[in-house]
């Protein structure tokens, strides 16, 4: 079955713009999984962070894969543009996150579906609104709801 499939694009280090766009070329090539709508690039500070600021987008996705393929392949991504993790909230090369994998709720000891800090970010909900205004999280909740909550976040549309 073919699911729609959100992933949250950021990167804060090195040629982040250049990152986040063939980022989401490569999300295109994922075996069994193509991008249906993607959204501007957008500037953000880090949030509870030092360093540059961030690079964003969103991406949608129709995919085959299970969700915990998906993120393993996303994680794979990340490897391959040399993410490290040296500590929390550490600046990266690129940060992938499965926002929301059709209208399923997720929460096993390596992946929490729809993504747990998704509807407090503007960095989030800003371009996923974007690319589809009427999402909804499981529960029927449209991802709209949530915008007075980052109401006060900046955020910049690059272009
Ligand atoms: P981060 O350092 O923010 O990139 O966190 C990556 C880790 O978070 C991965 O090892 C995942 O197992 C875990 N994780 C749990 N839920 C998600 C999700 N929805 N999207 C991405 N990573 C997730």
């Amino acid at each position: 079955m073919t699911v729609p499939a959100y992933i949250g694009i950021g990167a804060n280090l090195g040629d982040a713009q250049a990152t986040v766009t063939e980022a989401i070329t490569r999300l295109d090539s994922l075996p069994h999984t193509c991008l249906t709508a993607r959204s501007s690039l957008y500037r953000t500070a880090p949030i509870d962070a030092g360093g540059d600021d961030y690079v964003n987008a969103v991406a949608q996705l129709q995919t085959t894969l299970p969700a915990q393929g998906l993120l393993d392949a996303l994680l794979d991504l990340e490897q391959q543009f040399g993410r490290e993790r040296p500590y929390v909230n550490a600046p990266r090369t690129l940060d992938l996150d499965l926002l929301l994998y059709g209208e399923e709720c997720i929460d096993t000891a390596t992946l929490t579906v729809p993504h747990p800090r998704m509807t407090q970010r503007a960095f989030v909900l800003i371009p996923l609104l974007e690319i589809a205004p009427h999402v909804v999280l499981p529960g029927a909740k449209p991802a709209q709801d949530f915008l007075k909550d980052v109401r006060d976040q900046a955020i910049m549309l690059i272009r």
